[in-house]
């Protein structure tokens, strides 16, 4: 019994391997066909609701940079991560930011995608360790207007990124949004108002280049519309088998 179930988990992190191998090679190929740098598209692997042992496979097969929904979950991975010698993550936190839950991210993590609120930017900023670089910020944007949705509405993406980019301990280095489900037309339109909210970014005179979009279901459009980090969950670790983590 105990035989069939390693058997089974090594079946399991095989696949989780060879999916990431697929998913990578086809970030690359989409990227080239639409005319851009391979290199300049980052695959964040998101392991939330995973186990070690997938992200420990992901690691081994060179996969670097992950992505992390929930603090406390977060940290007893990363711990059990280091005590198998798994070293030199790149950490992303993509989840919902409560505030008594800041100091944890600004210790452990290396970039935050989901920052929509300038009081979690200056408890960010004044929390990010001193010997650590300065805490990556992606910009969450409520690209559909959806009321449910988190994220800075479009018309106030200037003033909240004049706002944050003051903070010492912070770089924002792009936006993030993601669209509601839907067909590729409505999909991509959000997109490319990222894209376009990050120009207007620049053309004021902040140095935004980052765009974090696509998921498993979205990310071939927003590799064709540019999205420089794609965050990829299911298509590489398959179905969460763990319950979403409440905190
Ligand atoms: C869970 C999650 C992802 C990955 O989603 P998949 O559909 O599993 O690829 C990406 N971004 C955010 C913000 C997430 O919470």
């Amino acid at each position: 019994m105990l035989y069939l179930i390693i058997m089974q988990e090594l079946g399991d992190l095989e696949t989780v391997v060879e999916r990431l191998r697929r998913v990578q090679a086809e970030v690359a190929e989409r990227a080239r066909a639409a005319g851009r740098d391979p290199a300049g598209v980052t695959l964040v692997a998101v392991s939330k609701g995973q186990p070690v042992s997938a992200i420990e496979a992901a690691w081994k097969a060179g996969q670097r940079v992950f992505g992390e929904s929930y603090v406390q979950e977060a940290k007893e991975k990363q711990e059990a991560l280091a005590e198998r010698g798994v070293r030199e993550v790149e950490w992303h936190f993509v989840g919902p930011i409560q505030r008594n839950k800041t100091r944890a991210i600004a210790e452990r993590f290396d970039w935050v995608h989901s920052l929509d609120r300038v009081v979690v930017a200056k408890r960010l900023s004044e929390q990010r360790p001193e010997e650590r670089g300065k805490l990556r910020i992606f910009v969450e944007v409520n690209t559909s207007g959806e009321q449910s949705k988190r994220g800075v509405h479009p018309e106030e993406v200037l003033g909240f990124v004049r706002e944050i980019a003051e903070l010492p301990r912070l770089e924002v280095v792009g936006l993030m949004t993601i669209p509601e489900e839907g067909p590729e037309e409505v999909v991509r339109a959000r997109f490319r108002l990222l894209a376009e909210l990050r120009a207007w970014t620049v053309q004021a005179g902040f140095g935004l280049w980052g765009l974090s979009m696509g998921m498993s279901g979205d990310w071939h459009w927003a590799v064709a519309e540019g999205a420089t980090h794609v965050r990829i969950g299911t298509a590489i670790f398959g179905e969460r088998p763990r319950q979403r983590t409440r905190e």
